[in-house]
């Protein structure tokens, strides 16, 4: 970053320098960009609008060969990063990063959690860390350089043992994935947890609906922080500040855009879009222009806390998350979420879309304690309150099929992203 205090100006001056280092470093030893950018001089990107002269990079684009990204020797390679995609034919993506870059994200980490805990407290990490460079072994050194200890515990597998081991070490804040905070909160075995005892949450790998926000602050009367943290963008990419109202963008390392979806032209402040991300300190494999299929919009006005670095409003929307339904309309898990995250009795859910008769059905199976029959009622009534379902009830196109409720959890071992299944034959998620 920039010596001296920040100021707007600064940072885009320091922003603007590191793209044309990116550019020109990625155009002369990637060779993926090589050809693809080398019509673009460096010098010639007069402001950082200027980027939307350089050609986007996709999911598809890494997934083809990701070692085309690659602008060192593979020895030089600190961790290798694969994402599976989700679908039968899907080919996975990789990711590369230096000892250098995962550095970096450790700093972000250590700065990110200083607003949620203090030194002397304890963090339950949620989140993957068995392996060294994993998300959690990040955030655990990071919390060390903070004087934090950091507890590696991985994604919830058996709720009851989870709770005890936050009670036995007197946890004090929990980081984790936001339907396995829930579960913690709001299950019969959460209740040894007392409010008051934990003070702060991070959420972080899904998107993270308002309902669930409520349920824990209800539940614990704790602090609730929100992370976006893509693997692209070295794990961690935006998170809360003091203020708690949008993702203050990790800009030292990252620049971001927001363009329309569809013709992919760049968009001002404030208006919705697609995250496009371009990296400005990596040096193992430098991203241009990333497409993250994740939807928001940059939030035009200061922060109270004061920081002139920018800030994502809540990610409402992914791409891949969202299902257009016969008469056009788009069903969202966002939409979904709060819905049925709101009822207080369901711990998770599974939605899956079919046609019966030629109209498109909707399933949903919630996942109570206890008898579902008073929450199979509630989240029908929710479901038929959320617009696209309405206007597909009201206009026959839409079918909703009796709510099915169970008692075991889906929960994962990994960070898998929840998505509304789509068993429609000729449809497909959009
Ligand atoms: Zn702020």
């Amino acid at each position: 970053m920039p010596e001296g205090p920040l100021t707007l100006q600064t940072l885009q001056n320091y922003q603007l320098g590191k793209l044309r280092d990116t550019v020109r470093y990625a155009g002369a030893r990637s060779p993926f960009y090589s050809g693809r950018i080398s019509s673009v001089a460096a010098e010639s990107l007069a402001d950082l609008p200027q980027i939307s002269r350089l050609p986007f990079t996709t999911a598809e684009d890494i997934r083809a060969d990701s070692r085309r990204f690659l602008t060192l020797p593979p020895h030089d390679v600190a961790r290798i990063v694969t994402l599976q995609t989700s679908g039968t034919t899907g080919r996975s993506k990789r990711f590369f990063f230096t000892k250098e870059e995962l550095e970096h994200t450790i700093d972000f980490f250590a700065s990110g959690m200083s607003t949620l805990v203090k030194t002397g407290q304890k963090v339950l990490i949620l989140l993957p860390g068995d392996k060294p460079d994993s998300v959690g072994d990040l955030l655990a050194r990071g919390l060390e350089r903070i004087g934090v200890e950091g507890i590696v515990h991985g994604p919830v597998q058996d709720v009851r043992s989870t709770v005890e081991e936050i009670v036995r070490r007197r946890i004090d804040c929990l980081v984790g994935i936001p339907t396995q905070a829930l579960a913690l909160a709001r299950g019969k075995a959460g209740r040894a947890i007392l409010p008051g005892m934990i003070q702060s949450v991070l959420l972080s790998t899904d998107s993270i609906p308002a309902a669930i926000v409520n349920a824990l602050v209800h539940a614990w009367g704790c602090r609730v922080f929100k992370h976006y943290g893509i693997t692209e963008a070295g794990l961690g990419a935006a998170v809360d500040c003091i203020a708690r109202d949008g993702y203050h963008l990790r800009e030292a390392d990252l620049l971001f855009e927001i363009v329309d979806p569809q013709s992919g032209t760049p968009l001002p402040d404030g208006e919705t879009g697609e995250i496009v991300m371009t990296t400005l300190t990596r040096i193992g494999m430098p991203l241009i222009r990333y497409r993250t299929g994740d939807i928001s919009r940059i939030i035009a006005e200061t922060c109270s806390c004061g920081s002139v670095t920018k800030r994502l409003a809540a990610i409402r929307e992914r791409l891949d998350g969202r299902a257009v339904l016969a008469d056009g309309s788009t069903l969202t898990i966002s939409d979904m979420d709060e819905a049925l995250f709101g009822v207080e009795e369901i711990l998770n859910y599974k939605a899956t879309l079919t046609i019966d008769k030629g109209l498109d059905r909707l399933e949903v199976t919630i996942c109570v304690e206890g008898d579902g029959r008073t929450a199979a009622r509630k989240a029908a009534e929710s479901l038929m309150a959320v617009p696209s379902v309405a206007v597909g009830l009201s206009g026959g196109s839409l079918r909703l099929a009796p709510v099915l409720t169970g008692h075991q959890n889906w929960f994962t071992s990994g960070v898998a992203k929840r998505k509304i299944t789509d068993d429609r034959v000729g449809h497909s998620i959009k």
